[in-house]
């Protein structure tokens, strides 16, 4: 199946890669599994299953059936080895670095990230002893500044929440490659539809697919894509994927799954040993979602555009972060990787100031006050008190979100509705 897909376009696969009628019972949408465990056919079945000689579904803590469709369509749109689904955006981050380092380690992140990202972060850093230093992403120098010896991975967005800044993946994969350390890439607010990672040298991509891919603003899940492109083999450095796992007859994943050995690991130790799995209902939703994820980012883009540029010119905003309208700094470098546009989640200053972004928020009517992105509907919501909140105020300013900034995500309804909601909700706020 994922081999025929892969010949086809993008739109064709978003509908159809890893999945195909139900053998059991024809059944044309991928059935949801809503079971915990599968009968073995026999003993030494069994046997191998958890020995990992043999692949198949035992437990639905570590794979499911259903969840496996949405981890090969991901894997297929992204065009990675492998994925694996789980429990929401966060535990994906949690469970990348988990699998790569240790306490005392050392990577280096993007200072411009989502506000939950940084935040676990942090506390990963004051109680488990994982150390992050903080680089600007649009800024490649200031990460290769950053990187030194002890770094173990470098993590970024590849579409910066909430300010929509393209980051130069080409760039920031050269210094990964240089010090030979995996980069990591958030994918959420562009989606494969836009950014593919993995086609500008990363190494292993995940999201919140709670936003885009799901699309519906109905379920938490996240998703880990291995690009199969890191060369984990005798590195010292990633004991869980280059050493024998004792409990597992010695098995060196590394050299056991060559291809994909990051994300079996991730599922190993992520999924079985630290639990945190996606429910097959969830699994359904989003890969449901999926389906029309082409023609939904398209439309996002557009109406984005639409908005971003009409916010820039109204005498109320500050600034519009959105980087894909004329006249922006940023726009040559989100032609040079998202053409069609940065998704459609970007930030406005306000120049009347903390009070005006408030005040601008409650005048909303077409517009959700809600903390999510990626939607059909649009949404708005004011970082500084919410989502980027547990940062230092100067850290804020330094994030894009200082208190007269909103940020916007834009949905599929008309332009013109969109446009006349904030035109009446900033005459409100001045
Ligand atoms: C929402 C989000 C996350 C976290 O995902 P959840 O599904 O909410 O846990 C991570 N990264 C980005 C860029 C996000 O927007």
């Amino acid at each position: 199946m994922s081999d025929h897909c892969n010949k086809t376009g993008f739109a064709t696969r978003a509908v159809h890669a890893g999945a195909a009628p139900d053998p059991a019972t024809g059944a044309r949408t991928t059935p949801i599994y809503l079971t915990n465990g599968f009968v073995f056919d026999d003993p030494e079945e069994a046997a191998d299953i958890f020995a990992l000689r043999k692949i198949g579904f035992s437990y639905s803590r570590g794979s499911n059936p259903t969840t496996a469709a949405l981890e090969r369509r991901v894997t297929d749109l992204e065009g990675g080895t492998m994925s694996v689904a789980i429990g929401s955006g966060q535990a994906a981050l949690l469970v990348i670095l988990l699998t790569l380092m240790e306490s005392g380690d050392e990577y280096v992140a993007a200072s411009r990230l989502f506000g939950g990202s940084l935040g676990l972060m942090r506390r990963l850093e004051q109680r488990h002893g994982l150390k992050v230093h903080f680089a600007d992403p649009t800024d490649p120098a200031s990460v290769a500044a950053a990187v030194t010896e002890k770094t173990k991975a470098i993590v970024v967005e590849s579409i910066v929440n909430p300010c929509g800044s393209v980051v130069d993946l080409q760039a920031i994969s050269a210094i990964a490659r240089r010090h030979k350390v995996p980069l990591i890439v958030d994918n959420t607010l562009a989606s494969p539809y836009l950014i593919r990672p993995f086609e500008h040298g990363a190494d292993i991509v995940f999201h919140s697919t709670s936003k885009f891919l799901g699309g519906h603003g109905q379920v938490i899940g996240g998703i880990i894509t291995d690009g199969g492109s890191f060369d984990w083999a005798g590195d010292a450095r990633y004991p869980l994927i280059s050493a024998p796992w004792g409990d597992y007859e010695g098995i060196v994943l590394a050299e056991a799954f060559p291809k994909n050995a990051f994300a079996v690991a991730a599922r190993l130790y992520g999924l079985r040993d630290l639990g945190p799995g996606i429910s097959p209902a969830t699994a359904f939703l989003t890969l449901t979602g999926i389906e029309t994820l082409p023609l939904r980012m398209a439309r996002h883009c557009a109406n984005a555009k639409a908005v971003a540029q009409h916010l820039a010119g109204h005498p109320a905003v500050a600034a519009v972060s959105y980087p894909s309208i004329e006249g922006h700094p940023g726009k040559a470098l989100a032609d040079r990787y998202s053409p069609e546009g940065a998704g459609s989640v970007f930030t406005v200053a306000l120049k009347g100031g903390d009070q005006a972004a408030t005040r601008f928020i409650a005048a909303l009517k077409l517009f959700s006050h809600i903390a999510n992105i990626g939607e059909t509907r649009s949404l708005a919501i004011h970082p500084a008190t919410t989502t980027h909140r547990n940062m230092p105020p100067q850290e804020r300013a330094k994030a894009g979100v200082a208190g007269n900034v909103v940020r916007l995500s834009i949905g599929l309804e008309d332009a013109a509705d969109i446009i006349a909601d904030l035109d009446q909700a900033l005459a409100a706020a001045s």
